[in-house]
């Protein structure tokens, strides 16, 4: 069961808090966590301290974007002073392959490719190739701004890309270039996502970040141009990830009033999950015109089924999306481990894992500085 969490109970009393974007500075995390130790005890299947097993991996590609969305990398503090990976910190795609087969041996069941901008990487159709060709069976996915999608739907789809995930915060053309904040126009995307279901990538997600005051009003917009096409837009929470966003609760369009809002117009009710821990929650019209989904990270956490690892663009482990540190596996891979002591230092941290922020998450815990979404990946 979703709980109602610290934060949306704060909400609902009227206090609310925020911490100003210019008082803090990103953070690339230095100082990762020792790899605990393994316990031979706990066994098959893996699962971490509150029996959560690993299922998902999604893998940050790059911590570059074209874009300079206001709730995920201010312009402010992702600018041409702010230091990037260099490039021999940046995992290369046989590292990332030879991680992704010793996870897959955990019996991952989706890989999911992000960042950053995760077509910024050059050659990441390659890189699809050869996670394909050494996992065929597993779903291979890939988040997107849609920037760059239209020339390469085809070639991803080509190399075994299962589907897609593509980002737009608005169908209003000055809403959508506000929020992207590098002026980039809402048509561009609309015809990467056709490009997307013409080469087979559908039906395709659209993620919709709500964000009060910037795009709420569109919502039923969003809705009704994507009702009826397979498409499945998903409407998320504006989320304190990082340090940098400026996060208010104030600006959280709590998920309950999005398909309050959304029902009104179009009349829905709740549908079945995919799978045990799937993230959204779906919905469908009771027209027969599809669904949409809703992610509640903030208000309805759903931390006692997440079964995520995450593995940042240099190399580390982490095991929650509000993480400050996360496990270094590159200097395993790089000091010549084998894939046993790999797999085994994976495992000690999933053994390990307690993480429950969004269940926990207060005033405080929004305050402390966490590691940067386009560096560990959405
Ligand atoms: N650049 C790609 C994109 O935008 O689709 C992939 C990376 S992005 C970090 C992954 C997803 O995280 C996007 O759908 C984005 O909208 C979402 N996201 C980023 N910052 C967020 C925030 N503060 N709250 C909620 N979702 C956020
Ligand atoms: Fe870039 Fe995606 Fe973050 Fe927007 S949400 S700044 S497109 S990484
Ligand atoms: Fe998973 Fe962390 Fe999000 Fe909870 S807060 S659902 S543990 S990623």
């Amino acid at each position: 069961m979703a709980a109602i969490t610290p934060a949306a109970a704060e909400f609902a009393t009227g206090r609310c808090y925020s911490f100003p974007v210019e008082k803090v500075i990103p953070i690339v995390p230095q100082n990762r966590l020792a790899i605990p130790p393994l316990r031979q005890d706990a066994g098959l299947p893996l699962a971490d301290t509150l029996g959560r097993g690993l299922r998902d991996l999604r893998i940050s590609v790059t911590d570059r974007c074209n874009f300079r969305c206001t709730y995920c990398m201010p312009k402010e503090v992702f600018n041409d002073d702010y230091e990037y990976l260099p490039q021999t910190e940046i995992l290369t795609f046989e590292e990332i392959v030879r991680l992704s087969r010793i996870f897959a041996s955990f019996g991952i069941q989706k890989i999911r490719l992000t960042g950053g901008e995760p077509l910024m990487r050059k050659g990441v159709e390659s890189l699809i190739a050869q996670l394909r060709a050494a996992l065929p069976t597993i779903d291979i996915t890939l988040t997107t701004n849609g920037s760059a999608l239209k020339a390469k739907a085809r070639a991803l789809k080509d190399a075994g890309l299962s589907r897609i995930t593509v980002s737009l915060d608005s169908l209003d053309d000055a809403t959508f270039r506000a929020m992207n904040d590098v002026d980039f126009p809402v048509g561009k995307v609309l015809e990467s996502i056709d490009a997307a279901r013409d080469a087979g990538l559908g039906p395709v997600k659209v993620n919709m970040v709500v964000k009060r005051g910037a795009n709420d009003h569109h919502i039923i917009d969003m809705a009704r141009h994507f009702k009826g096409t397979g498409h499945i837009v998903r409407f998320i929470e504006f989320m304190d990830v990082g340090s940098t966003n400026g996060w208010r609760m104030d600006d959280v369009i709590p998920s309950r009033e999005v398909v309050h809002r959304i029902h009104e117009a179009f009349p829905c009710e709740p549908w079945n999950a995919h799978y045990k821990g799937e993230v959204a929650k779906r919905w469908r019209y009771l027209d027969g015109g599809g669904e949409f989904g809703v992610i509640s990270s903030v208000t309805e956490a759903f931390c006692s089924t997440c079964n995520r690892a995450r593995l940042s663009t240099d190399g580390a482990l982490y095991t929650c999306l509000f993480a400050q540190q996360g496990f270094d596996l590159k200097s395993l891979l790089r000091g010549g481990q084998d894939d046993v002591s790999i797999r085994d230092a994976i495992a000690a941290v999933w053994q390990h894992r307690t993480d429950r922020y969004s269940e926990i998450r207060t005033a405080e815990t929004a305050k402390a500085r966490k590691v940067e979404m386009s560096f560990i990946g959405g």
